[in-house]
């Protein structure tokens, strides 16, 4: 069991198809207690049951800094200790350049960067005074190829500052015992893609896939299964491309 009784924090695990819901049922599989936090309460709720009697789950808009200090306080009392944090919740928005607008550019950048910058300042005080935990950051294969057939610039950019915040804070953590390391994946079929491919813009994509598929969530889940375990224990500040070789 890699995460025997680790307590695992996971952001926008209420997703039915989503990478968090599928990472949170990957770290159950490996005795990890999981805690959904999503927008929604009874979503929440209803992902952590679906996992098991084990696992809990509330509210919590990770761009609410307030919000996510409360949440890290409600584990801590449930719970007694934070050992993984899964940065999950992310929205994109599909526009070009010149479409984008300051109400797009605030709401993707708070999601994705502000909100994994606010849940890991909710966390840390908790693992510093363990000396131990894990910080998983979700990017994505648009911070570095410079946009994705999903995500506008604006995406790209914000998933790019993920991988600059989560070495800035693997440099200054690791002193304390704390590691983070951010995935990115490349195209995966969950809710943020799926249904939105037609078949043509499928094969198109697949033609530039060395392993000649699209990726799943649970694709992603287990590299975030390795980073979360000790089998990573002497990685920090690095990045797992999850992305069937899109990049070479
Ligand atoms: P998804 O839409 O299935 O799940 C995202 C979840 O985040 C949802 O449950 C949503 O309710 C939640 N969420 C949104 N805003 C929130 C907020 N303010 N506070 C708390 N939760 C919030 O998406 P997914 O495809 O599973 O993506 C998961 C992560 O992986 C995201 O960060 C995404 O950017 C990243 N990613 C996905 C892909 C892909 O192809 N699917 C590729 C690269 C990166």
């Amino acid at each position: 069991m890699l995460l025997k009784d680790r307590v695992c924090v996971i952001t926008g695990a209420a997703s039915a198809r989503g990478i968090g819901r599928a990472t949170a049922h990957a770290f159950a599989a490996q005795g990890g207690r999981v805690v959904v936090l999503d927008l929604d309460a009874g979503q929440a709720e209803a992902a952590a049951r679906d996992i098991g009697p084990a696992h809990f789950g509330f509210a919590c808009d990770v761009t609410d800094k307030a919000a996510c200090r409360a949440a890290a306080e409600e584990v801590v009392g449930q719970a007694g200790r934070i050992d993984v944090l899964v940065n999950n919740a992310g929205i994109t928005q599909p526009l070009k350049l010149m479409e984008i607008d300051a109400a797009h550019y605030e709401a993707v950048t708070d999601v994705n960067l502000r909100g994994t910058l606010y849940m890991s300042q909710a966390v840390v005080p908790t693992m510093r005074a363990q000396r131990a935990g894990s910080i998983v950051c979700l990017s994505s294969v648009s911070a570095q190829r410079g946009g994705g057939i999903f995500g506008g610039p604006h995406y790209s950019a914000a998933k790019a500052g993920v991988l600059g915040l989560a070495k800035a804070m693997a440099r200054e953590l690791g002193s304390d015992g704390i590691r983070v390391n951010s995935v990115t994946p490349g195209l995966i079929q969950t809710d943020i893609t799926g249904g939105k491919l037609t078949e043509e813009l499928r094969a198109e994509i697949i033609k530039g896939i060395p392993l000649g598929r699209l990726g799943v969530a649970d694709d992603v889940a287990n590299a975030c299964l390795f980073l979360a375990s000790d089998l990573s224990a002497y990685l920090t500040g690095t990045v797992i491309d999850v992305n069937g070789g899109m990049l070479i």
